[in-house]
């Protein structure tokens, strides 16, 4: 599923993507600005996948956390990656969820759980991507801050 999300045979909400990673927005959001970040590759999950792309992804995470802070509005957010079915993982392609919090079990303007309208997720991809032209997001992105 996410294989094709990269390989563009699936449509998605791309907010980020570089060589290695994509991120994109849930289709099923359970707040504003919830977005998933993968490696390109296929790896089914934290374990499997390969440090370098384990802390990448993490690395984007954090990123796209400050954007949604100077973005979207959020006062803060989870980053969330779920390991086996018994944790609630759906997909097996690695994935790490970067879900913003507004005030405390604020989902922020949306219907949590329902899937996403189209103008809603332009709107935040536009956020998303006014955020990242910031410098020190940028610089949070290439890891260096
Ligand atoms: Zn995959």
């Amino acid at each position: 599923m996410f294989c094709e999300i990269v390989r563009g045979r699936e449509a998605s909400w791309r907010i980020y993507e570089d060589n290695e990673i994509i991120a994109f927005l849930d289709k099923y959001p359970i707040s504003y600005g919830h977005a998933l970040i993968a490696p390109k590759e296929h790896y089914e999950n934290v374990i499997e996948t390969p440090p370098n792309l384990v802390s990448r992804a993490f690395i984007v995470a954090r990123a796209l956390g400050k954007a949604a802070i100077k973005g979207l509005g959020a006062s803060g957010f989870r980053i969330v990656t779920n390991t086996g079915s018994s944790a609630g993982q759906i997909i097996f392609h690695f994935h790490v969820h970067i879900i913003p919090r507004y005030s405390y079990g604020d989902p922020g303007p949306i219907e949590p759980r329902s899937e996403i309208t189209e103008e809603k997720a332009r709107e935040i991809v536009e956020s998303y991507k006014k955020a990242l032209e910031d410098r020190e997001i940028k610089r949070m992105i290439a890891g260096e801050a």
